[in-house]
């Protein structure tokens, strides 16, 4: 199956509320119309796309089962399973990149199944705290890990570790050794704007730490999954990252040491060399513009 480039499925992405919550109900999202794209990335080896409103699931499949990364939204979960009924294996892992609902809401079914799932010990941790919308314990992890871990499956050295806190404090980035396949969840490398989880412990320096820390560790041929969009980028896509992040992030600094409010900032669009090319989505530049204000303003006090 060919490749597809992130451009030609633009127009799947309708509405959309990503990654702005923790556990967020799905506002505004028309399900019906969202349809799972399989892209094959290698042998066993497949990407779910629904999208952008949903995160992208990893699928290996092969002799030991199904294995999974993220579980998109709840009402996405018939679609996922009729992407994977041609494939008689059971699902047996579900690892989540992070915490948000556009990545996990789909926990409880897979559990149902019989999924074992795993996390980072934070991600849990906070998906479990009440004010986070809690969702019932057969969606929270059963298997939760501190620096890294890696499962041994489907022939796979499946590398799971945790980056120190970027988009959130409980990401994990999945790295497939053998086939050279790296899903790094929201860790910048998207086509579009980075969502910040700066109300679960993510901030702007460790989104970029992240980035760079993935490009030691994969290399410039490794297939990277993006959490959004895709199916695969490189390391060309997360060097565009890297470097735009770096110059808003100063514009953004300089703006809030001279006293600037977050609505001047805004409205001075700090993005607009940058807007060019970079896909929409919940996360327009005025909202990511929003979020670095508030993480580097914490940072200024
Ligand atoms: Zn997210």
């Amino acid at each position: 199956m060919t490749i597809l480039r992130g451009r030609q499925i633009a127009g799947v992405a309708v509405l959309m509320l990503a990654c702005v919550a923790p556990y967020v109900r799905a506002q505004n999202i028309d399900f019906r119309a969202i349809d799972i794209q399989t892209v094959k990335i290698a042998d066993g080896l497949y990407v779910l796309m629904g999208g952008a409103a949903q995160g992208n699931i990893a699928v290996s499949v092969g002799s030991d089962g199904i294995f999974l990364i993220d579980s998109m939204y709840a009402p996405m979960h018939q679609k996922i399973m009729d992407a994977l009924a041609r494939s008689p294996q059971r699902i047996r892992y579900l690892v989540n990149t992070h915490l948000h609902g556009d990545h996990t809401a789909g926990n409880e079914a897979m559990a149902k199944l019989g999924a074992v799932i795993i996390s980072h010990e934070n991600m849990r941790k906070r998906m479990a705290e009440p004010q986070n919308n809690a969702p019932p314990a057969a969606a929270l992890p059963t298997v939760t890990y501190t620096d890294s871990m890696t499962l041994h499956f489907n022939g796979e050295e499946i590398y799971i570790y945790h980056p120190q806190p970027a988009h959130t404090d409980g990401d994990s980035i999945i790295y497939f050794r053998h086939a050279n396949v790296m899903h790094v969840g929201d860790v910048p490398s998207s086509l579009r704007y980075p969502n910040i989880g700066v109300n679960e412990g993510g901030s702007v320096d460790g989104m970029i730490a992240a980035a760079k820390q993935v490009m030691k560790i994969a290399n410039p041929d490794t297939k990277i999954i993006p959490g959004h969009l895709g199916p695969i980028v490189g390391f060309k896509e997360i060097q565009q990252q890297l470097d735009m992040f770096a110059v808003v992030r100063d514009r953004v600094m300089s703006a809030i040491r001279a006293g600037k409010t977050v609505e001047q900032v805004v409205a001075s669009k700090p993005t607009a060399d940058f807007d060019q090319g970079r896909m929409g989505g919940a996360i327009t530049p005025d909202r990511f513009v929003t979020l670095v204000y508030t993480d580097l303003a914490r940072k200024a006090k």
